[in-house]
């Protein structure tokens, strides 16, 4: 089959390797789609490790078309992907928490990912419900996202968004649409997008944000929007410290900030300790997300058609590879590869 590989920070390429077959226990999907993440291209960056010679993409969707002995999977069945192989027995997984298990693995970055035709799920993804249904009428760019859309629905969720309770989100990329779309699934209001680039604001506004302003904009929007009392759920979806000051700018006492995005590594920030202490600001950060909001992703996801705006640059596989320098040069929003 034809697969994108990773080699080393810089080098990615298409080749030709060995068609996966199932084993005992395992299931090999036939992909639809493939999303590309921020953090892939922060691996062909450098900046976060994988395995080399390993086929990237964790977002993934497509179609069982092999089901190896004993798995519970059936042919023809169109799924979405939770990529992350966790050991079970620690107390992180225990209490759900598979991707905060110590000797998680990962599709995409250790073990073969879904930048390919097809890719083989192991065993202990299968068997402990990996594999979500998805709805067919979806578009697969869209299925596709139930991962990244499972980490966005961890992140609003850990910073208590709710009916009726305004949230802002600090960067306006393809992660923070997705967070302007889960919150507005979940109701929150009025919703403030603060981004830097003016195309990316007129998204945000066509996609429902009560207000989208630029960073210097972001206090005058805070207090016309919330009487001044400032935001109860702020979501930093930009891996820049220069923005921590914005998103401190934009919370309430007694609200809280999540960290969602990846920094660069030794990424530091000095801040106020009496906001945190005196205001009772809470700092949080979220990664990926724990099992049960996968399964909320994967019902979701197809009740969201909006997303679809969110997946502006699509690849065949052919010309996987560009997708990278694409996402390098910021052109569009997110990238998918559509088989
Ligand atoms: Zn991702
Ligand atoms: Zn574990």
């Amino acid at each position: 089959m034809k697969a994108l590989r990773f080699y080393e920070p810089g080098r990615v390429a298409l080749d030709t390797v060995d068609d996966p077959v199932a084993g005992p226990g395992e299931v090999i999907l036939k992909l639809h789609a493939t999303g590309l993440c921020n953090s892939d291209v922060r691996v062909y960056l450098g900046e976060k490790k994988a395995a080399a010679g390993v086929i990237p993409g964790h977002e993934m969707s497509g179609e069982v078309v092999e089901v190896g002995p004993g798995a519970r999977a059936t042919v023809g069945e169109v799924v979405s992907v939770c990529p992350i192989l966790a050991c079970g027995a620690c107390s992180f997984c225990r209490d759900g928490y598979r991707n905060r298990c110590p000797s998680r693995k990962t599709l995409g970055y250790d073990l073969d990912g879904g930048i390919a035709e097809y890719v083989r799920i192991p065993l202990p993804l299968v068997a402990t419900g990996q594999l979500l249904p998805v709805d067919r009428a979806t578009p697969p760019q869209v299925r596709a996202l139930v991962e990244p859309l499972a980490c966005v629905l961890n992140s609003i969720e850990s910073i208590e968004t709710r009916a009726g309770a305004p949230l802002a989100i600090v960067g306006g990329g393809p992660m923070g649409l997705v967070h302007l779309l889960a919150g507005l699934a979940y109701g929150a209001a009025p919703i403030l997008v603060v981004e830097p680039v003016a195309e990316r604001r007129a998204v945000a506004m066509k996609l429902g944000a009560t207000m989208a302003v630029s960073p210097e904009d972001a206090a005058a929007a805070r207090d016309s929007l919330t009487e001044g009392e400032g935001f109860p759920a702020v979501a930093m979806a930009v891996g820049f410290s220069d923005a921590l000051p914005t998103a401190l700018d934009l919370v309430r006492r007694l609200g809280s900030i999540n960290l969602f995005a990846g920094f660069p590594p030794g990424s530091t920030h000095t801040l106020d300790l009496n906001r945190v202490h005196y205001d009772e600001v809470r700092i949080l950060g979220t990664q990926n997300a724990p099992f049960h909001l996968y399964g909320k992703s994967a019902r979701l996801v197809s009740r969201m058609p909006a997303l679809s705006q969110v997946v502006t640059n699509t690849y065949s596989l052919d010309d996987a590879a560009e997708a990278y320098s694409a996402r390098l040069g910021k052109s569009g929003l997110k990238s998918a590869v559509v088989m």
